[in-house]
């Protein structure tokens, strides 16, 4: 059992990362922003508020996250391996999550940092934009939105993990393949 967090801002690469880590691994994905889509495209009970944030650009409200975490790690197999995708995103979600896992006896492993700077994810987010056609990528305004809250409630919470020691950096900057085989030296490593 290893649960791991993938971090890195938009358009790091996260979501390809995270498949490919369930493929080889069989992680079980918590990819907060999906879920949170997927709770939209199906009318959910709360899409309405959902859609508010997720299409601004903004976090949505932790009651929102924290409950839809909560389930899932609550309804895990013993002996699962979770792979937290985009969750944490502040360091209020961090000690959060931290508590959440400590519950069910389980801890975070490893944090896997995508380091790609500013100048490469516009770019990234714009090719995306017309394949996905996410609506909280289609235009400067909320792009810059999602990578301002990145700095400012995302980024403290390397430090966070810097200090328990968990802390794993990538050069997300590198070709898809060299990306993944840098985080399946990092799993195997953990794995030992
Ligand atoms: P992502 O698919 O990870 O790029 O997330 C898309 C959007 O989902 C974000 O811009 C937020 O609106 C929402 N979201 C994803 N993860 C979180 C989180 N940890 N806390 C709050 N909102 C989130």
């Amino acid at each position: 059992m290893l649960n791991i967090i993938l971090v890195g801002p938009p358009g790091s690469g996260k979501g390809t990362q995270a498949e490919r880590m369930i493929q080889k691994y069989g992680f079980m994905s918590i990819a907060l922003g999906a879920l949170l889509r997927q709770q939209i495209a199906e009318n959910g009970a709360n899409k309405a508020r959902i859609e508010e944030y997720i299409n601004s650009g903004q976090l949505v409200p932790d009651d929102l996250s924290f409950q839809i975490v909560t389930e899932l790690v609550q309804a895990k197999p013993s002996n699962a391996s979770l792979l937290f995708d985009g969750f944490p995103r502040t360091i209020v979600q961090a000690i959060f999550l931290d508590d959440c896992l400590v519950s069910y006896h389980a801890k975070i492993d490893g944090v896997i940092f995508l380091d790609v700077p500013d100048v490469h994810l516009l770019k990234r987010l714009k090719h995306r934009a017309t394949i996905e056609a996410r609506p909280d990528d289609q235009d400067d305004h909320k792009i810059k939105a999602r990578m301002h809250i990145y700095q400012q409630e995302t980024l403290p919470i390397l430090n966070y993990y810097q200090d328990q020691n968990k802390l794993y950096r990538v050069d997300g900057t590198e070709a898809i393949d060299e990306v993944t085989k840098a985080i399946e030296t990092i799993i195997d490593r953990l794995k030992l």
